[in-house]
């Protein structure tokens, strides 16, 4: 079979080394080439613009909290912390410069999410993004490595917000990206190690290096560096980085920290602590003892919790939020012209068996889901349709019954 000998115009590439090549009249571009002069363009493009829009509207600390408690039950201190820390972020990123005025540089405040999961650190991040005006994106630290071992290089978290804002290195360089999972990177003891820990410390170090502030080359379309590839630059310095984990266990360490402290201040202290609720209490020196480097502790000067989602929350969360599950399946439904309706113990029934499977909010959905599979998969294709569904207790159970239950905990 002959060879195909098609090779990019502009790189040099042959076919099998890209994953697209586009034929013009006299030649092809890869889609490295494409990505590439993509960011050139908009680079230059951006030359000259004004820098930040005019219409610009700074929003206050309790107008982002007020958005958030349209969309997020509960969670009322970590609430006021990001509203506070995004508020305080606009002001340093589109403050005006005044000549003559002695200049004083505001450090950004990154923060730190401290909550079980499934309790709205992510619903947090989201809810705030679609109020912001700056591009924001969320990243997983599970899957980052230290450069050279299998994984992704720290600098893809980047990549993803020069997505979202259309390659556009400005406004990237002003945007708020949430790592999500950033406990799963701990050091696995106390103690620095003395061997490379692959998953743990080396890549707290390489984060360290965006955290604090500094010039990172970012490959454009992500993946491992490219000898040849053409990086961009972009300097961390005003990203504001929101970092969540659960931290399972960091009570442990809260509980001993505070013990030790009433040691020092005597007994008069126990009676006001909240022991069933230790999480409020954690510090940054929780976070040391947990596994986080003293060094990327200090980049997260705001540590915040999130409160685990008690019976009567989980219940809100079925039914008050803007978009909550079931205004979503009434809308749903209403699309077929079918009006659903629930029976309140439902509602009770469905939080019950959260509770009972252990799957906390995300379960919420998967149970919901299970009652209402028959009616979504049967109803749209039944001629003589009701035009009212009332989810009853005993409807609720049997759709339950014959679900499997393994299915739903894998939600
Ligand atoms: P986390 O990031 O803390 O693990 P998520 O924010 O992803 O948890 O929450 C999972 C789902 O649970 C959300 O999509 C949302 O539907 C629901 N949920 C969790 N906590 C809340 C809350 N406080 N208010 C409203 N919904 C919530």
């Amino acid at each position: 079979m002959a060879k195909d000998n098609t090779k990019c115009s502009f790189c040099g590439r042959s076919k099998a080394e890209t994953n697209m090549l586009v034929a013009g009249q006299e030649g092809h571009i890869c889609d490295y080439c494409i990505i590439q002069a993509h960011s050139i363009i908009n680079e230059e493009l951006s030359i000259g613009k004004p820098k930040f829009d005019s219409n610009f509207k700074l929003i206050k600390p309790s107008e982002i909290k007020h958005h958030l408690d349209q969309y997020v039950i509960g969670q009322d201190d970590a609430k006021k912390v990001l509203s506070v820390a995004v508020y305080n972020h606009y002001k340093r990123i589109f403050q005006p410069k005044h000549k003559g005025k002695e200049e004083i540089e505001i450090e950004k405040s990154n923060i730190i999410l401290v909550g079980e999961t499934g309790t709205g650190k992510t619903l947090l991040a989201r809810t705030i993004a679609k109020l912001l005006q700056v591009p924001f994106c969320i990243a997983d630290a599970t899957v980052l490595t230290e450069a050279g071992y299998v994984g992704e290089d720290v600098e893809n978290v980047l990549v993803r917000l020069l997505q979202v804002a259309d390659y556009n290195v400005e406004a990237v360089e002003r945007g708020i990206v949430f790592i999500d999972e950033i406990d799963k990177i701990a050091r696995k003891s106390d103690n620095p190690s003395i061997t490379r820990d692959v998953s743990g410390e080396g890549v707290q170090q390489a984060l360290l290096k965006l955290l604090e502030g500094s010039l990172v080359n970012v490959p454009p379309q992500g993946g491992r560096k490219h000898p040849e590839q053409k990086m961009i630059q972009i300097n961390t310095q005003n990203i504001l980085f929101i970092c969540g984990g659960a931290f399972d266990g960091i009570e442990k360490k809260i509980a001993s920290r505070l013990r030790a402290n009433i040691v020092g201040y005597g007994v008069k202290n126990r009676e006001e602590i909240d022991k069933d609720n230790l999480i409020k209490y954690v510090s940054p020196q929780d976070l040391k003892s947990f596994g986080l480097i003293p060094e990327l502790v200090g980049r997260l000067p705001m540590v915040t919790y999130l409160h685990s989602l008690s019976r009567s929350s989980l219940r809100k969360i079925l039914r008050e939020p803007k978009n909550s599950l079931i205004k979503q399946y009434e809308r749903l439904f209403e699309m077929d012209k079918i009006k659903l309706t629930f029976d309140e113990g439902v509602y009770d029934f469905i939080v019950d068996k959260a509770i009972e499977f252990k799957l906390g909010a995300r379960g919420l959905r998967s149970i919901c889901e299970a009652i209402l599979m028959d009616a979504m998969f049967e109803l749209p294709s039944d001629e003589g349709k009701p035009t009212q569904l009332n989810v009853t207790v005993p409807y609720a159970m049997e759709k339950l019954r014959i679900t499997s239950m393994e299915k739903l905990k894998v939600a």
